[in-house]
């Protein structure tokens, strides 16, 4: 999982550190997508199109997640993994990481393992486990599509990833396969 900071993608820092998330109330792992039938075709335009539109039209201090995430297995900063967030109703302690898809585009194998990847990074940072779950899991069904079909039904079904993007190390030609160290 490749990760770059606000820095590194937008040569900007969060803008608003003044309102940290508290921890105690931290407890759910929630995904979200974007979902608004844009063209753009780019992980970073939909991401600062995401930015632009949460600052510029919402007025909010920055964009909405935690962390975005997109097709390739990247994750980026958002407003960053300690911010108060303004992603889930009634959920702003908890820490929400939008997949950069549209409507109902199939998530990458990749994306998928970047999601758990970040879920344990975030586990680790937390001290505990949070919920992995999802925006509509949070609210229900006829409150949100978030975070579309495929990823609800993937985080609904426990996370599976496919087994054959697992690396196989070993001399294939002596039948010698053997687990990743
Ligand atoms: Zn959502």
């Amino acid at each position: 999982m490749a990760y770059k900071t606000q820095q590194e993608w937008n040569g900007t820092s969060p803008e608003d550190n003044s309102q940290w998330a508290d921890k105690s109330k931290r407890k759910l792992y929630i995904v979200h997508y974007l979902g608004d039938g844009s063209t753009k075709t780019s992980e970073l335009s939909r991401l600062r199109g995401a930015q632009n539109y949460h600052r510029d039209t919402l007025g909010y201090s920055d964009i909405a997640y935690n962390d975005a995430v997109g097709q390739s297995g990247t994750v980026y900063e958002g407003r960053g993994i300690d911010a108060l967030g303004g992603h889930t109703k009634g959920h702003p302690h908890d820490y929400a990481i939008v997949a950069l898809l549209y409507d109902d585009e199939e998530p990458s194998e990749a994306m998928k393992a970047a999601i758990l990847d970040r879920y344990a990074q975030v586990n680790a940072h937390e001290g505990k486990t949070l919920k992995l779950t999802h925006h509509r899991g949070v609210l229900g069904k006829s409150y949100t599509s978030c975070p579309g079909p495929h990823l609800a039904a993937w985080i609904d079904a426990g996370a599976p990833l496919t087994k054959s993007t697992d690396p196989i190390i070993g001399d294939v030609s002596r039948g010698a396969l053997l687990p990743a160290p």
